[in-house]
């Protein structure tokens, strides 16, 4: 999708640290990280929103694949991590492509802000 910054780092068009990729979906480091460990999950596909992702159940599913490997990777998956998909202006979403975040290294609240 043009103008899509998550488009352009899972072209390789924008740097971004990377930490997994397959076929389906990359992992890279938060740009404004709020945990020690900070990943975006985020499909190749361009998908806007959760929402609009009902025909796209087997690449969601890979993302939790992707999430499951890179907490292992970063070793938040012994002390525990959370994950978050903003959804909508309420839901607080800034950017418009399908994305987890992976956040780890220490102790979470609850509720969210
Ligand atoms: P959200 O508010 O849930 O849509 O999250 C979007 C996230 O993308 C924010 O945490 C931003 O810091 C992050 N972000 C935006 N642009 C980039 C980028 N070029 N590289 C890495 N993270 C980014």
């Amino acid at each position: 999708m043009p103008g899509c910054i998550f488009c352009k780092i899972a072209s390789g068009e924008v740097g971004a640290k990377v930490v997994y990729q397959d076929d389906n979906v990359v992992a890279f480091r938060d740009l404004n990280p709020q945990a020690p460990v900070h990943v975006l999950v985020v499909p190749k596909k361009h998908i806007e929103k959760l929402s609009v992702a009902e025909d796209d159940l087997t690449v969601l599913a890979g993302i939790f694949g992707a999430v499951l490997k890179v907490a292992k990777d970063e070793k938040v998956d012994k002390d525990g991590f959370r994950v978050v998909a903003n959804e909508g202006k309420n839901g607080g979403q800034s950017v418009n492509h399908v994305h987890f975040h992976l956040l780890g290294g220490r102790p979470m609240n609850w509720p969210p802000g």
